[in-house]
């Protein structure tokens, strides 16, 4: 059986380019950077192109990327950096829909000691700015604020919200982990001071990320021990994945368009068919601003992990809207933040696509779907109840 893989916010191939530019990195060229002899440190070389790739990537100067272990490192890294470069101010702020990698970060700080505000979203996703610049004093260290949603794709306004939180002389980091490589990003227009990326997820390989640090902005390393990366990580460097993770950066502002467009189209071909398709169906988030890659669909009154389960049958492979909480099957923080009712929330799928996908992998998909969700539908007491109350109100 062929597998139609659309994850891809959960991860990505790595792209074949990729893999060849890692592999004698691993065989022949495994020396460690930081030696004397030029067999190790001539690998120098090697990082510092795959650094100015990434810079370029987004606009950036090569001295303003540290690489890291990931997505996760990057936003510990950036959020640790402001707090201890500003040890006075005491109060954070956040939204209610980021990933876990700042939302149990934040939560953390806040047993910690420091007072933290949790912006809310609308029905669509959208930040409640008002709210966001409202909160904003004299005592506040940082903001973070995802650039785009994992789940829904939703993307925030960053140049704007950059300016104003700016200007008021506090710190903006943007978790952009789902944004690169689907979205052009230049840190020349949109100010950010410090930007989260990770290979993993725009066909680079696990395990190595970045951090974009505005030059001049104050920092204070999380990971300490040798003095690699100027002093800012510590830590033998990953010369496969930083070699891959630069690659990756290239392959990926060639493909921005192919994403922008081709892809795009995709998506919206699949989420429309479904919406048509199956009645009871809804795209959270789809009135806003999304990538081209995200569909996030609700199908009330089925199970999300029942869906996956019959979508693997046929080889599909995406994600539900639940997270496995203490044994219950919880509705994401995500579609709650935006009220999204229970029945729907329960039912949601989250379609992620990519450079690979092709037509008849989306066809596929929009002929099986349908009857996954009208045979779980037959067997749910709650779709049927819902019906006979459709039926006694028409
Ligand atoms: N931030 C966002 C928005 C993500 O989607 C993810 C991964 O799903 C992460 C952070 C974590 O990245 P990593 O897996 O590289 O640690």
């Amino acid at each position: 059986m062929k597998t139609v893989y659309v994850d891809n916010n959960a991860t990505t191939q790595a792209a074949p380019e990729v893999v060849d530019a890692m592999l004698p990195f691993f065989t022949e060229r495994y020396g460690n950077a930081s030696s004397m002899h030029s067999f190790g440190g001539g690998l120098i070389v090697d990082i510092r192109r795959a650094r100015a790739r990434v810079a370029d990537l987004i606009g950036a100067r090569p001295d303003e990327i540290l690489f890291t272990s990931g997505g996760t490192e990057s936003d510990a890294t950036a959020i640790h950096a402001a707090l201890q470069s500003n040890p006075g101010k005491r109060h954070i702020v956040t939204t209610r829909v980021e990933h876990p990698a700042i939302k149990n970060l934040f939560e953390q700080y806040g047993q910690n000691g420091y007072r933290v505000t949790v912006v809310p979203v609308d029905g669509q996703g959208r930040l409640d700015q008002e709210t966001l610049l409202k909160s904003l004093d004299d005592d506040t260290a940082i903001v973070s604020i995802m650039w785009a949603n994992n789940e829904t794709g939703v993307i925030n306004p960053m140049d704007d919200l950059a300016r104003e939180i700016r200007s008021r002389g506090i710190l903006f980091h943007t978790d952009a982990v789902q944004a690169v490589g689907k979205l052009p990003i230049d840190v020349g227009r949109t100010k950010v001071d410090l930007l989260s990326m990770s290979a993993h997820k725009f066909h680079g390989p696990k395990g190595i990320g970045a951090l974009y640090i505005r030059k001049g902005t104050k920092f204070k390393p999380l990971v300490v021990g040798g003095h690699q990366e100027a002093g800012r990580r510590a830590g033998t460097e990953n010369v496969p994945g930083i070699v891959g993770m630069g690659k990756a950066c290239e392959l990926a502002g060639q493909h921005l368009e192919d994403v922008g467009t081709r892809v795009r189209r995709l998506r919206d071909k699949l989420e429309q068919s479904l919406l048509r398709a199956v009645p009871r169906s809804m795209a959270n988030g789809g009135q806003s601003d999304r990538l081209p890659n995200t569909s996030s669909i609700a199908f009330e009154y089925v199970e999300g992990e029942a869906i996956l389960l019959l979508m693997n049958e046929h080889g599909i492979c995406a994600s539900s809207g639940s997270a496995c909480t203490s044994g219950s099957l919880e509705p994401s923080h995500v579609l709650r933040a935006m009220g999204v009712p229970f029945t729907a929330a329960h039912g949601s799928i989250r379609y992620s696509l990519s450079h690979y996908t092709t037509e008849e992998e989306v066809d596929f998909i929009i002929a099986k779907m349908p009857p996954i969700i009208e045979r779980l539908r037959q067997m749910s007491p709650f779709w049927k109840q819902a019906m006979e109350q459709a039926k006694a109100q028409a």
